[in-house]
């Protein structure tokens, strides 16, 4: 196997920017028709930078595509009434073909009411009950931003996930758990033996060194060290972290849930962080929007 560490990178960017100009021709057809550009929406409550800088770069891939986005701002103190008419007047916009609500919420805000207003036919996050049922089914539906771009850098890097066993370590609502699903499923870049692990595995290192694909959604920096990964692995890191870093002249840097300086050396392919599974979020968002976009225009 090869040291350079270059030729086992999974380039999440580069792999997200394709994605983007295929979404960028298709739009520009539809001007070329003289139809409407699908337009995604996003809600963003109170003022948490970390937010807000997310909703900025779903706005700027909305228009590098040449989709039409709007935020809707409300202050943290908006009340859960007023958010769900907020939701209920997106709902109902025939313009909008997809919205977001930028989660987490304010605490006096009960988040699962909020998901479940979204109409299921608009909510391109793929977090509304209905959609991760029919996700669940095996049906078409919206896949949850994260897993699903994991699913397609898998594809476009040529991974093969037949057979595999995948150990995903994590069972968020948002990405370890769907993933598990999505990857276990009778169904194209799929057909994994999957695991799932948590906090309350036992011989963790043993299980995550059983894998072919070990995809890691932990939320703690570098926690994936060498002696978890078994030699020839590929590793797919979703943690993003920044962490204090002087010699930067921001004075951080991001990190991913790996310890990639010592586990990428072991691996057939590793995705970087940043630039790996980060990018492919966004893509996966605008892929939905497009997805509703049609299906709300049939
Ligand atoms: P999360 O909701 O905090 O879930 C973390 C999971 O890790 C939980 O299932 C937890 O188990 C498990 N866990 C925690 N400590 C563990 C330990 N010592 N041993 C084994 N399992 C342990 O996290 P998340 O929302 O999935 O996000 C994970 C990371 O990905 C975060 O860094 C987040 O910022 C990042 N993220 C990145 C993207 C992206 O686009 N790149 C998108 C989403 C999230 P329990 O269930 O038992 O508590």
């Amino acid at each position: 196997m090869s040291n350079n560490i270059s030729t086992k990178l999974i380039d999440g960017k580069k792999i997200a920017a394709e994605i983007k100009n295929e979404i960028a021709a298709e739009v520009r057809q539809m001007e070329a028709e003289g139809k409407r550009c699908p337009h995604l929406a996003a809600i963003l409550v109170g003022d948490d930078g970390a937010s807000k800088t997310y909703v900025a770069s779903k706005e700027k891939a909305s228009s590098e595509v040449g989709f039409t986005s709007s935020v809707y701002r409300y202050p943290e103190t908006i009340s859960e009434k007023e958010l769900l008419e907020a939701v209920d007047f997106l709902n109902n916009d025939p313009e909008i073909d997809g919205f977001i609500i930028q989660l987490p919420l304010p605490k006096h805000i009960n988040e699962s009411k909020v998901i479940e207003a979204v109409s299921p036919s608009k909510d391109v996050d793929g977090f509304n009950p209905v959609n991760v049922g029919k996700m669940i089914l095996g049906f078409s539906t919206f896949l949850p931003a994260t897993p699903f771009g994991i699913q397609m850098l898998l594809e476009r890097a040529n991974i093969e996930t037949v057979g595999k066993h995948c150990v995903v370590l994590g069972r968020s609502n948002i990405v370890g758990t769907p993933m598990a699903n999505m990857l276990s499923r009778n169904a194209a870049n799929a057909n994994c033996t999957v695991t799932v692990c948590h906090s309350k595995t036992q011989n963790l290192a043993e299980i995550t060194r059983q894998a072919d694909i070990l995809i890691v959604a932990i939320g703690k920096p570098f926690f994936v060290k060498a002696d978890m990964v078994k030699e020839g692995a590929t590793v797919i890191d979703v943690g993003i972290h920044r962490i204090e870093d002087k010699t930067t002249e921001k004075g951080y840097r991001i990190v991913g849930d790996v310890d990639f300086d010592n586990v990428a050396p072991k691996c057939s392919h590793i995705t970087p962080v940043p630039g790996g599974v980060g990018p492919m979020t966004i893509v996966s968002l605008l892929a939905n929007t497009l997805k509703a976009y049609r299906e709300n225009n049939k």
